[in-house]
């Protein structure tokens, strides 16, 4: 099939569609110089332009506040403002009378507005980058004569394929779901933000496949797998039969799983393992909750800002916490404080890094920004009067972020009793183990925190030194490298010691082999994306203890992680045969 087109699976699904091409970049821009006869007409040129950008915004903002609400639409106002603003046309027209053509004027103009606007010590200038550049890119086609490549402009019921470079999460979430049937990107793993969210929303997607855009004109229709991780384009007949008996069969095992979703997962030798699910967006929460989940091990709230104008007020914050509270009627939430930074920007106010994995994220942002993180422990606070709410902080290295955690959120109960707002004061509060740092000074935290929940997505990328993103590295982001597994096993020795919960929310819990070692490594307690929890539900059923830890115990030797893999994956053949749910895991 030299049509297929190669990537990592990023979600699972087989969907057919026509190609959406999604180029949202910023276009090279000729250096043009006009004759002076022609500066009125370019500056009329421009006018014009920034007219029919503005037209297109009120559009789109009309869209996505009918698919999205007015929260999310509320950003394309910020942007149609930024055109309206007189200095923006004074100055690029200046540039125009300089004999430049309107496009470049336009185009230093806004390069010059976001550095400026980058660089800016208020919070609120900071935040407008983001909304520069798509104005930046909006306005730049129009005048380059582009095609309109905008993201939210999919017709419903097209049940199209996005393809693009790269999606940012605030663009996922200005994707209408009725419209996109599958996502595939050139560049991510399965650890990145947008295979995550991709998962949550269920949309079957593909990333890492480095040249789609380029390989591709927007006029075709493609099959993509999301399970096995490829891009055919126009596909023959044969082929599409072929990718749709698949797909019956992944839907038959699903069902299968299903059914049984709500049964127990209890091994063989009776050993219960709860099993929660990640829930990133409030609107999964009630489907969710259908997947048999013991609750949810993380809520990732980060997604609650992206693709936002402005930060979700403290009442907002409440009403989405409660209703993912309420869908999971009186069973855990965990809710993760806001884990910006890294490849997960919010609102935009947080100025570009060289190094944001090792940047200005999670933990670190809340704490030197306590107004915003104030609101949002104000919020949970409230929420946690409906429900067995906890709370979970990222990216912790030291005892001293969880105090100061800690102290702010006493002061927000404080706050909300002196405003004689119901909440519950003592809400346990956790960490997330997402850093070598965390496990090796686990001990120093087991007196002040309630349960530990391991990131192995950031531990392992932390581990090995390997961006969880850069889909060039994908084959070197092994969880069962024998450090990893090393240092999951001593963050479970530390909680057993100390009698302290440990739970594994990363990505290596959904995946069946990876959460078979992680019960052989003595976890009982893993939390994985809605539609895994039927499947490692099912894994459990089918194993005893012993066999999982002698399983782990000869991973354990391992020198590399492709021998622990072989390790494991025998056995699991072993014992389970050709199980047709586990076929994505030990082919
Ligand atoms: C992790 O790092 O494993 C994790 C669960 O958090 P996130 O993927 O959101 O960084
Ligand atoms: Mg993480």
């Amino acid at each position: 099939m030299d049509r297929a087109i190669v990537g990592i699976s990023a979600s699972p699904g087989i969907v057919l569609g026509p190609v959406h091409l999604l180029r949202w970049e910023v276009p090279d821009v000729p250096h043009r110089i006009i004759p002076d006869e022609e500066v009125d007409r370019e500056i009329a040129r421009l006018n014009d332009a920034l007219e029919r950008a503005k037209e297109r915004l009120r559009a789109v903002r009309d869209r996505a506040e009918r698919h999205a609400g007015p929260e999310e639409a509320a950003i394309f106002e910020v942007q149609v403002s930024i055109l309206d603003d007189a200095e923006l046309g004074k100055r690029t027209e200046s540039y125009i009378r300089q004999n430049l053509g309107a496009e470049k004027a336009f185009d230093l103009v806004l390069l010059e507005w976001r550095q400026t606007f980058a660089r800016s010590a208020v919070p609120m200038m900071r935040e407008r980058v983001g909304d520069l550049m798509d104005v930046h890119i909006r306005v730049l086609s129009v005048l380059l004569g582009l095609p309109d490549h905008d993201p939210v402009d999919v017709p419903k019921g097209a049940n199209a394929i996005l393809v693009t470079h790269d999606l940012t999460p605030s663009l996922t979430v200005q994707l209408d779901r009725d419209a996109i049937a599958g996502i595939a990107t050139d560049l991510g793993t399965r650890t990145s933000h947008v295979a995550i969210l991709a998962r949550s929303l269920g949309l079957p997607a593909v990333v890492g496949l480095r040249d789609a855009v380029g390989r591709l004109r927007g006029d075709e229709y493609v099959v993509l797998d999301g399970s096995s991780g490829i891009l055919v384009v126009n596909p023959s007949a044969a082929e599409i039969d072929t990718f749709r008996n698949r797909a019956i069969a992944e839907a038959q095992t699903e069902a299968e799983l299903l059914e049984a979703a709500d049964q127990d997962a209890i091994t063989t030798d009776g050993v219960r393992i709860t099993i929660r699910a990640n829930v990133d967006m409030p609107d999964e929460a009630e489907q969710a909750a259908r997947s048999g989940a013991d609750g949810v091990g993380l809520m990732r709230t980060e997604f609650l800002v992206v693709g936002r104008a402005s930060m979700p007020d403290e009442d907002e914050q409440y009403r989405a916490y409660t209703r993912v509270v309420r869908a999971f009627g009186g069973r855990p939430v965990v809710i993760r404080t806001f884990d910006v930074g890294g490849d997960k920007l919010p609102v935009g106010g947080f100025p570009a890094e060289p190094n944001p994995f090792l940047g200005w994220r999670a933990i670190r942002m809340c704490l030197d920004e306590p107004e915003i993180f104030k609101v949002q422990l104000r919020a949970l606070l409230r929420a946690a009067m409906h429900g067995d709410v906890r709370i979970m902080l990222p990216l912790v290295v030291s005892l001293d972020e969880v105090l100061a955690a800690r102290k702010l959120l006493g002061e927000s109960a404080d706050e909300l009793e002196r405003r004689g707002v119901a909440c519950k004061r003592d809400v346990p509060l956790g960490i997330m183990i997402e850093t070598p740092a965390a496990v090796i000074a686990a001990d120093t935290f087991v007196d002040d925190v309630a349960f530990f929940s391991i990131g192995t997505n950031d531990l392992v990328q932390y581990t090995l030194a390997v961006d969880r993103g850069n889909a060039n590295l994908a084959g070197r982001f092994t969880p069962l490298h024998p450090s990893v597994l090393r240092l999951v096993k001593r963050t479970v020795e530390v909680g057993a010691l100390h009698e302290l919960d440990v739970s594994v929310c990363g990505e290596m819990a959904s995946q069946p082999l990876m959460a078979f070692a992680l019960i052989g490594l003595g976890l009982r307690s893993l939390s994985v994306n809605p539609r895994a929890v039927p499947l490692v539900k099912r894994l459990v059923r089918g194993l005893s203890i012993s066999f999982a830890a002698e399983a782990v115990a000869a991973a354990l030797q391992a020198r590399t992680a492709p021998e622990a893999e072989r390790q494991l994956k025998y056995r699991l053949l072993a014992a389970f045969g050709d199980a047709a749910f586990l076929r994505d895991s030990v082919t």
